[in-house]
């Protein structure tokens, strides 16, 4: 077993080296002599030995430094040090130095071969050691590299499938993944695009405004339009230390749906206008056609008011209808402080008959709107008409008009029970009331979703800030150059 080990003695001529020759042959090692620094040198370029034996003193050099160097070349190589006499120093420096082992007369042959045999088996165990685990981290590292191609590659295909379209780009907005719907979507066919500009790559106006407001204001909802029709929903993701996603669904079939579903309210509205008329017409003759009893008066008013009701809601589906086609095209040059006047005068009875204290404050830079001087006014009936509504007695409504660069901030602030933040968003949509609504509080959910497309219809914004218990603030922002 040991006979194919190497055995190389650095030791100077002496009883001992002749012992240690004979003892180690005799075991059937292979042995290396050598006697100076050069002839150490070259046996080390030729082979490494089994192990290294060295003299305390090797010709004029120091063996714990020969054995310190010869250690960080090969770590893992046993070295046995000889010295002339025990020293109780010799067994600490063996140790320090990380030697495996040390001699030192009076020896015997068995001693040297036991000593050699001992740091040999004790050299092996800690290769085989080190080769097991070299195998095992590298195996580990090898099934760790397979899964991450393998996850890698499932999410590609999981991305390329996905009914959804998908853009990934880095932060210069260069494009790193962009999927197949993506592709068929704007049809770049099979072109290879990766690392280009997004920008270049896709021509979209809609398209390229989202990416423009990706930065500072990433949108949730964006609509994307083509000239065919189409219409997808688009969102921007910011993504860390990459960049960002836009990711996109057709909504084509919805935006059909919702123009099928306002064609039907816009016709059924029409249709049922002018029978209600006439219904509001002979209500109003009954009563003067004869004297009635109070009971047949006071069905008569409560007929009345009913109709009243229905030809309002019906009025606003229609004013709806027509907003949302994009029929609201007249422009004026509006003074909206002076529309503000007029509207408030209509609730001066509600206001006194609530006791609400009504401010306002109205910038005197105020600039011209170019606007449709009607639906202004209707925006403003109904902004201050719920203020005013749902404002318990002895509440505050403020209304503020004011400049912010080349834009009017309209507010309409009020103490009234506020709308939950997760309605904050829906309570513009048709038909959605609020469900911390005050009972008997009457309405039909349509008011702001006329507003919303007034301010829409005149390139504005509008939002609503609340807080439950305290109050709202619905805020609108007007360009005055459209
Ligand atoms: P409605 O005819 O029900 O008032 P709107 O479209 O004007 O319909 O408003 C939608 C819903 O938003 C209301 O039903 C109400 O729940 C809520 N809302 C509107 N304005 C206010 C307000 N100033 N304070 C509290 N809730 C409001």
């Amino acid at each position: 077993m040991a006979k194919q080990d190497l055995i190389l003695l650095a030791l100077n001529p002496s009883p001992i080296l002749d012992l240690m020759e004979r003892a180690l042959t005799a075991a059937g090692f292979g042995l290396g002599i050598v006697h100076n620094r050069s002839e150490l040198d070259k046996a080390l370029q030729e082979t490494v030995p089994a192990l290294f034996i060295v003299g305390e003193k090797f010709v004029d050099m120091d063996g714990f430094s020969i054995s310190a160097e010869i250690l960080g070349r090969f770590p893992t190589l046993p070295i046995i040090l000889y010295a002339d006499k025990d020293t109780t120093g010799l067994a600490k420096s063996a140790l320090k130095f990380g030697l495996s082992g040390y001699l030192y007369p009076p020896l015997k042959m068995e001693d040297i071969v036991n000593e050699v045999q001992r740091s040999l088996a004790r050299a092996r165990q800690l290769g085989d050691w080190l080769r097991r685990e070299v195998k095992r981290t590298t195996s580990s590292l090898a099934e760790k590299a397979d899964l991450s191609e393998a996850e890698r590659q499932k999410l590609e295909a999981i991305i390329a499938n996905i009914q959804d379209g998908i853009v990934v780009m880095d932060r210069k907005k260069n494009i790193i993944l962009i999927n197949r719907t993506v592709r068929d979507i704007f049809n770049l066919d099979k072109k290879d695009v990766t690392g280009l500009a997004l920008e270049d790559v896709i021509s979209n106006a809609d398209f390229n405004a989202l990416l423009a407001r990706a930065s500072n204001d990433p949108l949730k909802y964006h609509e994307i339009n083509f000239d065919d029709g189409r219409v997808f929903n688009a969102q921007y993701t910011p993504i860390s230390k990459i960049g960002g996603a836009v990711t996109m669904q057709d909504i084509s079939y919805l935006k059909e749906l919702d123009r099928l579903k306002s064609d039907f309210i816009h016709t059924v509205s029409h249709d049922l206008r002018s029978p209600l008329t006439s219904i509001l017409g002979y209500t109003e003759l009954v009563e003067r056609a004869g004297p009635l009893n109070p009971n047949q008066q006071e069905f008569l008013h409560r007929l009345q008011s009913s109709t009243q009701h229905i030809t309002a809601l019906i009025n606003d589906l229609l004013d709806l209808g027509r907003l949302e086609a994009g029929f609201d095209t007249r422009r004026e040059f509006v003074q909206l402080q002076n529309i503000l006047e007029y509207s408030l005068v209509m609730f001066e009875v509600q206001v006194k008959k609530k006791n609400i204290t009504l401010i306002t404050d109205i910038a005197s830079d105020l600039k011209t709107l170019r606007a449709n001087p009607i639906r202004i006014r209707q925006m403003l009936d109904n902004l201050i008409g719920n203020a005013i509504k749902y404002t318990l007695p002895e509440g505050t409504v403020r209304v503020s008009m004011s400049m912010q660069g080349d834009q009017i901030v309209l507010k309409v602030e009020d103490t009234g029970p506020g709308i939950p933040p997760e309605e904050q968003g829906l309570v513009f949509e048709k038909f959605y009331r609020a469900t911390n609504t005050i009972d008997g509080v009457e309405g039909s959910g349509l008011g702001l979703a006329i507003v919303k497309s007034i301010v829409d219809s005149h390139q504005g914004r509008i939002w609503v800030e609340s807080t439950v218990g305290k109050g709202s603030v619905f805020i609108v922002l007007l360009p005055v150059q459209e």
